[in-house]
């Protein structure tokens, strides 16, 4: 009798074991070394049970048609890095998405962004750009013959961080170059290669002649990098699953929670005047200075005492101020100041005490320094107001995933808190499918000289095909 590996219990240290999450770093989790084979299955023989007078496939058949595949995915994931897909720019690596899936004979829809909906929904974020022209990508292979197995969402996003300054890059970001087993170039990692890896182990099992028996919903969506509401827009659309995997780049591990960011800008104004006057005027700029400090005792507070599992980071909370938009002129005072920031906060904290936070430490700071600003600053949000996100490491997804990949690897994969975010709190808390991310080793996400592993997108095709086997069962 062929067991279920869906209910097996994982090894028990893996629901102790959550460690911090190895994310653009130069080590995996748990400082295991890059795996050294791209092919490390073994071949043991569990699984659904198929119905009656059917074979279902042995988990090296399924894992050898997807390493086959292997030459098919870098080449998908290289002409994906040709593609600028920065904010504004989706479409040109949405394209190529449908190309890959009509290739794999799957019929791509697209889930277009509507900003009215979107400004409407709660899980949303705000944003004062243009997105009439923005699509999402959707393909749901549908069970051929039979239903019977779980529901799964394959997600990854398309857009990218800008690769500034392009200069301190070696060749152009935009376009994929390969050196040994790495590829290179802006969102080889973060996450394009989690994209090649979905379709590479969809066109494994569907060159095996396979079909799941419960709908897997493949997914490339926008706005992953500022709001979320590419993935916000697929819940509206009505997609969901008994679960998802989100492939972003944690390598080797599975990752069970995230941070929640908020986005914010504070304005600061100021007279301006002429430089010869400056000693006797506020600058708008040295104003905006002391406010960064000011905001830096949010930060240090709520790094003060982390919960569990943020506990075992130095470090967990970041602000990072991402930009400043003052002045034109070297003898003019600067009569304005705009400097964008990005707040991590921990699971269960809702934004709004975030954003009272911020601004009551702005209004502390100008009461304690009159005469040192104008005007009041005003805070304004757009982008990224998003919780953070967990599930516990019993659940059943996590279990699941946990025993494929121990299964294929001879080892159970680490348990990972990230202090990033990413859609998993969209598809997970608004779409209500309980979500883990789960992919390629790579590094240097959003820095010069980004970078993929090439050997774990194959293998991160192998899991995901063999999860398709335990979870939805194939036929
Ligand atoms: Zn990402």
């Amino acid at each position: 009798m062929i067991r279920s590996t869906a209910l097996d219990p994982v090894p028990p240290q893996i629901g102790h074991d959550i460690g911090p999450a190895a994310y653009a770093g130069s080590q995996l989790a748990g400082g295991v070394a890059p795996p050294e084979r791209a092919y490390a299955g073994l071949s043991v023989p569990v699984g659904q049970p198929p119905p009656a007078g059917e074979m279902a496939p042995q988990d090296h058949e399924i894992a050898d048609a997807i390493a086959q595949g292997s030459g098919w995915m870098i080449e998908l994931l290289a002409r994906l890095v040709d593609k600028d897909t920065t904010l504004g720019r989706e479409e040109a690596g949405q394209a190529v998405i449908r190309d890959a899936l009509s290739e794999l004979g799957l019929e791509p829809v697209d889930v277009p962004m509507d900003a009215a909906a979107l400004r409407a929904h709660p899980a949303a974020s705000p944003f004062d750009w243009e997105v009439a022209d923005k699509r999402n990508v959707v393909a749901t292979w549908s069970p051929a013959s039979g239903f019977g197995g779980l529901s799964l969402i394959l997600n990854g996003h398309i857009d990218v961080v800008s690769p500034e300054p392009c200069s301190r890059w070696v060749r152009d970001p935009f376009t994929a170059h390969v050196e040994g087993e790495w590829l290179y170039g802006r969102g080889a990692a973060d996450m394009k290669c989690g994209l090649a890896a979905i379709l590479g182990a969809v066109k494994g099992l569907r060159v095996l002649g396979l079909s799941p028996r419960a709908p897997v919903h493949i997914q490339s969506v926008v706005e992953e990098e500022c709001t979320g509401n590419g993935a916000v827009q697929t819940v509206l659309a009505g997609y969901a699953a008994d679960a998802a995997i989100i492939a972003e780049p944690f390598g080797a591990a599975i990752t069970t929670s995230q941070v929640g960011v908020l986005w914010f800008d504070v304005v600061v104004q100021g007279p301006p005047g002429h430089a010869a006057e400056s000693g006797t005027m506020v600058s708008a700029i040295e104003s905006s200075l002391a406010l960064i400090q000011a905001l830096r005792t949010v930060e240090a507070e709520l790094n003060a005492s982390p919960p569990p599992p943020y506990d075992r980071y130095e470090h967990p909370i970041s602000l990072n101020v991402g930009q400043i938009h003052a002045g034109d002129w070297n003898s003019t005072v600067p009569g304005e100041c705009v400097t964008g920031y990005r707040i991590a906060m921990y699971p269960g904290t809702p934004v709004a005490d975030i954003r009272e936070r911020v601004e009551r430490a702005v209004a502390d700071a100008v009461a304690a320094q009159p005469g040192a600003f104008a005007t009041p600053p005003e805070v304004r949000y757009r982008g990224f107001a998003a919780e953070g996100y967990q599930i516990p490491a019993d659940h059943l997804l996590v279990q699941s995933l946990s025993s494929t990949y121990a299964r294929h690897f001879g080892a159970p994969p680490a348990l990972v808190a990230t202090t990033g975010t990413t859609d998993a709190r969209v598809l997970g808390v608004a779409g209500g499918t309980p979500t883990v991310c789960f992919g390629p080793y790579a590094e240097g996400a959003h820095g010069v000289g980004e970078r993929v592993y090439l050997p774990s997108v194959i293998q991160t095709a192998q899991v995901m095909g063999l999860f398709i086997k335990d979870w939805c069962g194939v036929t």
